[in-house]
């Protein structure tokens, strides 16, 4: 069973995708299709594999973040595992609330409003950026929601639909003004739990840029979940092509068009298809209005946004799926971010900066002009 790509963005042309590679080799020697079983295994049982090919790039596939990842540059040897590595790292040292002893659990486990903790710098510059964002888009981004995620748990198999009683009280201990920076200290409110679920892939791909500068690589593409990095121009001298989800695919199309990219950027696609479970006929998915505490409800299924960093993209797409097309629009100018928007309706609105740079593909989905 080969159909295990993560249904977030992919990139269609570049990645190591292992279903089209599969597609691409049949008919080629026994050696490459040993290549591809290889990969597949490795992925199953979650270890690394790295292959080189005639374009001078180097691919692997794994889990990191919670998520499947897969890393491609080219003009680097090492860097592709360097890469993954550090995903797994940062996960561990900073930013997972699950890891005991990472800053963020460090915060949530010690932080008072009278007793800061001092996390590391790096983790203190994203809380910075990540508060900003938090005021900029009138706290529907927040930071803070990582108890009413927990008591959801739409993660699991075991997935729980909370009273609006055990939500408003709940809401009494969130709100992203209840994190206060210090200097490079950081105070919390007694009982919240700081949750940076929404911007830690885009992070990743933030670090694999650095990383990728550092090596003087030719080219890459990092795919994290939700988050893409692309970097560089590719050695053929094409554009890059990102596939965006089909939030449906009732229709059995993956995607429901695609993004033209010259040179580095992020894109980052929040949907209510990635974590959800359905009861009684409602949706109930994990990106959560912080005003109610239950699933945001704009109007939209997906927004994807492109932008220069991955912290911003990712985190903008969050945002953006809480506020609703209108709402988005100020905040979007605010970080001169583009987007697409996809509606209830199968409506994709794309703003004026990336209306060059998409395709629509699935004939079921209309694009519209607002
Ligand atoms: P994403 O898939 O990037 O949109 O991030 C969704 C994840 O971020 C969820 O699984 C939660 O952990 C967390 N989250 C949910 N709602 C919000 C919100 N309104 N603001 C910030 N983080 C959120
Ligand atoms: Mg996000």
């Amino acid at each position: 069973h080969i159909d295990s790509q993560p249904a977030f963005l992919q990139n269609i042309e570049e990645q190591p995708m292992r279903e089209r590679k599969i597609f691409m080799n049949r008919k080629k020697s026994f050696a490459n299709l040993l290549k591809i079983t290889c990969v597949m295994v490795c992925s199953c049982i979650g270890t690394q594999l790295v292959w080189a090919d005639k374009t001078n790039s180097e691919s692997i596939t794994d889990t990191a973040m919670g998520t499947d990842c897969s890393v491609r540059v080219f003009g680097s040897d090492g860097t592709a595992k360097d890469i993954m590595d550090m995903l797994s790292d940062i996960e561990n040292k900073y930013l997972s609330w699950r890891i005991e002893g990472s800053d963020i659990a460090n915060i949530n486990e010690n932080a008072s409003e009278s007793e800061p903790v001092m996390p590391s710098k790096w983790t203190y510059s994203y809380l910075e950026n990540v508060l900003d964002l938090a005021r900029e888009s009138s706290g529907a981004f927040d930071p803070t929601l990582g108890r009413v995620s927990q008591l959801w748990n739409l993660e699991s198999d075991n997935p729980y639909i909370p009273s609006k009683s055990e939500l408003t009280e709940l809401l009494l201990e969130t709100g992203w003004e209840k994190i206060n920076l210090g200097e490079g200290e950081v105070f919390l409110k007694d009982g919240v739990q700081i949750d940076l679920g929404a911007v830690g892939k885009g992070i990743g791909c933030d670090e694999a840029q650095k990383m990728l500068e550092e090596a003087d690589a030719d080219a890459a593409v990092v795919s994290v979940g939700g988050s893409i990095l692309t970097y560089g121009k590719k050695p053929d001298g094409k554009p890059w092509k990102i596939g965006i989800a089909n939030p449906r695919n009732e229709d059995g199309e993956s995607y429901l068009g695609s993004l033209t990219i010259d040179g580095t950027c992020s894109i980052s696609t929040s949907g209510d298809y990635e974590k959800y479970v359905i009861e009684d006929g409602v949706r109930y998915h994990h990106i959560l209005d912080p005003k109610t505490g239950y699933p945001a409800d704009s109007g939209l299924i997906s927004v994807t946004i492109v932008c220069d960093d991955g912290w911003l993209s990712d985190g903008l797409s969050t945002a953006c799926f809480v506020l609703g097309y209108e709402d988005s629009l100020p905040l979007l100018e605010t970080y001169q971010a583009e987007a697409v928007f996809v509606t209830e309706d199968k409506e994709v609105i794309v703003t004026d900066g990336l209306k060059d740079m998409f395709t629509l593909t699935d004939s079921s989905y209309e694009q519209v002009e607002e």
